[in-house]
């Protein structure tokens, strides 16, 4: 069985995306020779959760861009952090960059692997006079930092001397000094306009368990000092970052300056956010450790191991990226597009089958008892290629519940007392009689079928109004099937006082006494297909048993992206 796919294929990939300001300042500094042509951009995970949709975006640029100008992308592990990091997180981070269709070749780096040198440089920073041991409490810190429209004041022990410093900070790095006694900090200037330039501090201690360097470290860089120097390290050309970095960017140059080693450029732009959606690591942990989600790759989950056991292909996830295009100023895209995309490449990619999701038995009186037919279905109407199959048809059938109305109004078409449908590749059927139970249900139809009408259509050119999906009883095979909403219920959960009291109490409906038909018996794992008129459904790929599967939905087949759209051209 095709049509489901692993797709790593990066031909498919939009030749040259769409320009942008960041291809704007690469082409320029291409032009000008500056970093000798080279454009190297780096991917800089902290490996302390799982990607998401998010993070998608910074792979697809950073990857993208090292692609098209024929560079290179480093994936580097931010390991700074000893306390929230785990392996677990680093090689799912791997698996999902290569899911996604990237390679970063041999260029895999942890800037743990630079602890000994970022150590030297801090020691340098001593030397010149441009950083010190703080003892001053990390409270008294905060109070002395002065406020955006008061400058802060200077710590007293912001003048140690060099000898003294060197002495501190290498007994901080040999476990002489608790946790919280004292910092490094960068001697700038406490009364700055910008903050982030008000002595920050270089490295704290945390006697922590690191899981690379082990026990080797007690003292771990900061973020903004280990950076900048991992990139310099790297040769990184052009590093690319989400805005709320912006003002960081002065200390990341002021460190490069200060102490003259080679200088990346780094380039801010807007990070992602979507529409019913949380994209923060850490309220995503908050729902897997609170057992709102059954894990990192609950169908509902934002991150790429969720949309992957979802359904979403590499490509509609690359697609999805290209579109929204990189900005300058922070937006939110809604969630229509991204069903928008995976909807496209499946329209093209997917088998349509036949599945009944609320059964309703229909016996065909006039169908002989043992028989059964085999009527040759299309597998795609988009592409010719990917052929027919054949499907059983008997004497007894299931239609979904919905396709039946005993009383209709007056624009329902569907399946009625006495009116004539066509079940689709079969037969046109004429309801004729209704049984019920004790407590009034419909339990089954009886029909008669218009053997005249093989494949669907009427010799005298008679004409119906619907169009029903079915499947044979004898034939059909269980499953179970699970129809997912949005996890949250508001359009922002970010803004919400507690973004969990806005989950969408509906957001999964498991459906069991699924009938599909019997070519899905042998589905793999991830096979993508649309069950017509329904959607589109993945195999779930971790709770399926051989002949039993387990669907799961990945969108509906209605369009709310392209109606909102033309909402808005109105
Ligand atoms: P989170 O806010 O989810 O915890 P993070 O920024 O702390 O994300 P990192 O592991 O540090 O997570 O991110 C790695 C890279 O991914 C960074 O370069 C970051 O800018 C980028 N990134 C993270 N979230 C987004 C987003 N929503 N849109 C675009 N890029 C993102
Ligand atoms: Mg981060």
């Amino acid at each position: 069985m095709s049509g489901s796919s692993t797709g790593n294929n990066l031909e498919n990939r939009i030749p040259s995306a769409p320009p942008n300001f960041i291809r704007h300042i690469i082409e320029e500094d291409t032009r000008t020779g500056k970093y000798d042509g080279r454009v190297i951009t780096r991917f800089p995970p902290e490996p302390n959760g799982y990607l998401h949709i998010g993070h998608a975006k910074s792979i697809c640029l950073n990857f993208g861009l090292s692609i098209d100008y024929h560079g290179d992308c480093h994936l580097r592990f931010d390991d700074t952090n000893p306390e929230k990091e785990e392996v677990e997180y680093v090689e799912s981070i791997k698996a999902d960059v290569r899911w996604l269709g990237f390679d970063w070749k041999d260029h895999r780096y942890f800037t743990s692997d630079y602890f000994d040198r970022l150590y030297d440089y801090a020691v340098r920073l001593i030397r010149m006079g441009k950083a010190y041991v703080d003892s001053l409490s990390a409270e008294d810190i905060r109070r002395y930092r002065g406020t955006l429209t008061e400058p802060g004041k200077d710590s007293p022990f912001r003048n140690r001397s060099v000898d003294e410093n060197l002495a501190l900070f290498q007994k901080m790095k040999e476990g002489g000094l608790d946790e919280g006694e004292c910092v490094l900090r960068a001697k700038i200037d406490m009364a700055a306009p910008n903050m982030v330039m008000r002595d920050p501090a270089l490295y704290r201690i945390r006697k922590a368990h690191h899981h690379r360097t082990g026990d080797k470290w007690c003292i771990y860089p900061m973020y903004d000092f280990a950076h900048c120097l991992s990139d310099s390290i790297e040769g990184i050309t052009h590093s690319i970052c989400t805005l709320e970095f912006e003002n960081n960017r002065e200390l990341y140059d002021w460190i490069l300056d200060t102490l003259k080693v080679y200088h990346p450029r780094q380039i801010e732009f807007a990070r992602l956010n979507l529409s019913y959606t949380v994209l923060s690591k850490r309220k995503l942990i908050e729902l897997v450790t609170g057992g709102h989600v059954t894990g990192w790759d609950d169908p509902r989950m934002p991150t790429l191991s969720g949309l992957r056991r979802r359904g979403y292909t590499p490509e509609s996830i690359r697609n999805f990226c290209d579109r929204i295009g990189v900005a300058k100023r922070d937006s939110m895209v809604d969630l229509g597009l991204l069903e928008y995309v995976i909807r496209e490449d499946l329209n093209k990619k997917a088998h349509r089958v036949m599945a009944v999701l609320n059964p309703l038995r229909v016996v065909i009186e006039n169908y002989p008892e043992d028989q059964a037919e085999m009527l040759t279905a299309v597998n795609n109407p988009e592409d010719p290629d990917m052929g027919a199959r054949q499907l059983p048809f008997s004497r007894v059938l299931y239609i979904e519940r919905d396709d039946f109305m005993e009383n209709p109004p007056k624009k329902f078409f569907r399946l009625s007392p006495g009116r004539e449908v066509r079940l689709r590749y079969a037969y046109f059927i004429t309801c004729t009689e209704v049984i019920k139970n004790e407590t009034g249900e419909v339990v089954e139809l009886r029909c008669s079928y218009d053997p005249a009408t093989r494949g669907g259509d009427a010799p005298d050119g008679r004409k119906v109004k619907a169009t029903l999906h079915w499947v044979s009883a004898a034939h059909a095979i269980d499953a179970q099937v699970r129809l997912y909403e949005t996890l949250f219920s508001v359009e922002n959960p970010a803004a919400a006082e507690d973004f969990k009291a806005v989950l969408n109490a509906g957001s999964v409906q498991t459906l069991t006494g699924c009938k599909v038909e019997p070519s899905l018996a042998d589905a793999p794992p991830g096979f993508s297909c649309q069950f017509e008129r329904l959607g589109y459904f993945c195999v779930d790929i971790r709770d399926c048993v051989p002949g039993r599967p387990v669907f799961n939905r990945v969108v509906t087949l209605k369009d709310m992206w392209v109606k909102i759209k033309d909402q808005h051209q109105k």
